[in-house]
């Protein structure tokens, strides 16, 4: 799985944040996770401590908000959230759907003192 690499690169941006800011300890992390991303945020925490271990960071809460899968369709012009990756319109069933969200993955704010 890719989530060490992804709770790397989280943390390299909470302590690039917390030293421009001349922060002397990061206390929380707001991420954005999107259901498409495959990523599992148990495992990501585990790789938390390890990764901040030593830094600003070391301690800090990481809070998961996690973004449904979200698609829309040209026809209905309408947004529906999509069930077990069907991307089928519910309402007319036409499949060239376009998918809006759930792909996300972002580091959203960043709590410092
Ligand atoms: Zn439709």
């Amino acid at each position: 799985m890719h989530e060490l690499g992804v709770t790397e690169s989280i943390a390299s941006i909470c302590l690039k944040h917390a030293q421009g800011n001349n922060a002397k300890r990061v206390l929380k992390v707001n991420v954005k996770l999107g259901e498409l991303t495959g990523i599992v945020d148990h495992y990501v925490a585990f790789y938390w401590d390890m990764v901040t271990k030593d830094t600003i960071a070391q301690g800090a809460e990481l809070n998961f908000t996690k973004v449904p899968v979200v698609a829309h369709c040209p026809a209905c012009e309408d947004d529906f959230e999509v069930v077990e990756y069907d991307l089928t319109c519910p309402r007319c069933g036409r499949t060239e759907t376009e998918l809006i969200s759930g792909r996300e993955f972002m580091v959203e704010s960043i709590e410092i003192e």
